[in-house]
């Protein structure tokens, strides 16, 4: 019985080893199968892997390429965009350069030679010669006031700006004479003819009447010396005259000592403001320079 019992039991053991074995071989194929799986698709998705990364890296290659190709032609529009740019701009500057001497060649053109012409005992301006436009000089600035003083227009607001700095700065300045025509020219010449004789036939009547034809040229004088002149150099007037009236354009025309003319410290003649500085800087006067000089300055005359 004990026996049949052991038996039995035995048998079961048997089994039960049997069954536990299949399970483990199962389980163990189960997973060997898995493990296979799991490798094939590793594999699988590493060979994806490196087909992927080899089609990228040939894009990313590729798309360097490009990258660069467009960086060079992006440098090469900037080249040539800033060679474009320095064109326009040469251009530009050529075009005001062009600008500029059209300017003066319309001032040059529209300035009358004659107001910067250099008149001498040979050389003296045409009778029939009248200025273009005159204009009146306020009856307070002038020495006598009965009369009337006419003075080219252009030159006007140079002379009113000089005369009111002559009045800011207490300057007893008077005009005594501006525009003459010629015939008030030939009365003065015969009324020194009278005077003098022959010899003022020639140009002592007054040696600047061109000037004082033109309209631009203006004697001045004092409440002191008057009609005569007589004195005016040693005035604080004519002091003035020296130290300021290049600022406003005017120049003396036949200065004291000069080669040339009689010294006459009251005549002023409108030359512009750069002549004018210029010969005053100099130490120069007006017939010193050549016509050819003077005649750089025709262009900024009323500048
Ligand atoms: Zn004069």
């Amino acid at each position: 019985m004990k026996s049949k019992i052991l038996n039995t039991l035995f048998h079961y053991k048997v089994n039960f080893i049997d069954s536990s074995q299949t399970l483990i071989v199962v389980a163990l194929i189960v997973f060997v199968a898995y493990q296979q799986i799991n490798i094939n698709n590793q594999q699988q998705f590493s060979k994806e892997i490196d087909s992927n990364l080899t089609n990228l890296t040939e894009r990313t290659d590729e798309l360097e390429e490009l990258i660069s190709l467009i960086q060079e032609q992006n440098m090469n529009i900037q080249e040539v965009m800033q060679s474009d740019r320095e064109i326009i701009e040469n251009l530009e500057r050529q075009f005001d350069r062009v600008n500029d001497n059209v300017d003066e060649l319309e001032k040059i053109t529209r300035t009358d030679p004659e107001l910067l012409r250099k008149y001498s005992k040979v050389y003296f301006l045409n009778e029939h010669y009248t200025p273009s436009d005159l204009e009146t000089i306020p009856r307070k600035y002038t020495y006598n006031p009965d009369r009337e003083y006419e003075i080219e227009e252009k030159v006007y607001p140079f002379l009113m700006d000089l005369l009111e700095e002559a009045e800011d700065d207490d300057i007893d300045l008077q005009i005594i004479s501006a525009y003459r025509s010629f015939d008030e020219q030939e009365q003065l010449k015969g009324a020194y003819t009278v005077s003098y004789g022959v010899g003022a036939n020639q140009f002592s009547a007054d040696q600047g009447y061109s000037e004082h034809q033109l309209g631009t040229t203006v004697d001045f004088t004092n409440s002191e010396v008057g009609a005569t002149f007589s004195g005016f150099a040693q005035t604080e007037t004519y002091e003035w005259l020296q130290d300021n009236a290049h600022r406003f354009g005017f120049t003396l025309s036949y200065p004291e000592n000069n080669q040339y003319y009689q010294f006459e410290p009251w005549h002023w003649r409108f030359v512009g403001k750069d002549l004018a500085d210029d010969l005053h800087d100099d130490n120069k006067n007006f017939y010193d320079l050549s016509q050819r000089e003077i005649n750089e300055y025709i262009a900024g005359l009323f500048d």
